[in-house]
């Protein structure tokens, strides 16, 4: 099976309400959803604070070979965690969590699941935590947003300029904005090549200067650099 970025580490997944997005089952907030259309048809009801960062995700994920299915995918629902007891609200009731081709990524204890990597890293780029990572029953067709709203408008505003500068693109010598807006940003490079790539919600960049470099570990978020494979780098940034 194709290697999946590792679950990242302090998250709460279960806190829709504490970072502000009001109450979940059963007492949905129908009157806050919207129905986004994707460039494929498919359409799916979401809170309307992530509608416009679901829709230019799901159109990149789609735009990249991942197709979703229009009858085994769905997103709102008014219902409790399934198997929760007592219940609690699922990331569903609220409009946070959208589920991607359930007969290809069935909740199972064993992962069994055809969401390609780079997808995992680019939903995580952008606040959504995915099912797969869960321990114990895996939910690999699941991804839920695990951000505040004011983060939702950043994430979105910073999406729209990766897409507008050609997402996936290593961009040279690019200086690095460090915000609110950029979470987990992701060191990476393969064996015997001295270059360092970083992936973040804006997008994957080429670290050209070292001095540059110094400064994003010194001034920044995660220290590690991680070794992946020329394989894997290819899948991150798309290059032939
Ligand atoms: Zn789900």
């Amino acid at each position: 099976m194709a290697k999946f970025p590792t679950r990242p580490k302090g998250v709460h997944i279960n806190g829709a309400r504490s970072r502000g997005w009001g109450s979940g089952w059963p007492n949905c907030q129908r009157s806050r959803m919207t129905t986004i259309k994707l460039k494929s048809g498919l359409r799916l009801e979401v809170r309307r604070e992530i509608g416009e960062l679901v829709r230019l995700l799901l159109d990149e994920c789609e735009r990249r070979g991942y197709r979703l299915k229009h009858k085994s995918s769905g997103s709102f629902n008014c219902r409790p965690i399934v198997d929760s007891d007592p219940p609690r609200p699922s990331n569903h009731s609220w409009g946070l969590a959208v589920d991607l081709n359930w007969h290809d990524n069935p909740m199972q204890d064993r992962l069994k699941t055809n969401i390609p990597p780079w997808m995992v890293q680019l939903m995580w780029a952008y606040g959504f935590f995915w099912g797969g990572w869960y321990n114990g029953t895996k939910d690999p067709m699941h991804f839920e947003f695990v951000r505040t709203p004011a983060q939702a408008a950043a994430l979105t505003t910073s999406l729209k300029r990766a897409i507008g500068a050609q997402f996936g693109k290593p961009a040279t010598a690019r200086i690095i904005p460090f915000g609110d807006d950029m979470f987990n940003p992701y060191f990476v490079r393969t064996a015997g090549d001295p270059r360092v790539f970083i992936v973040t919600s804006g997008g994957v960049f080429h670290v050209k200067n070292p001095t540059h470099m110094k400064y994003l570990i010194d001034g920044g978020v995660q220290k590690d650099v991680k070794e992946i494979s020329r394989g894997d780098l290819r899948d991150l940034l798309e290059v032939e």
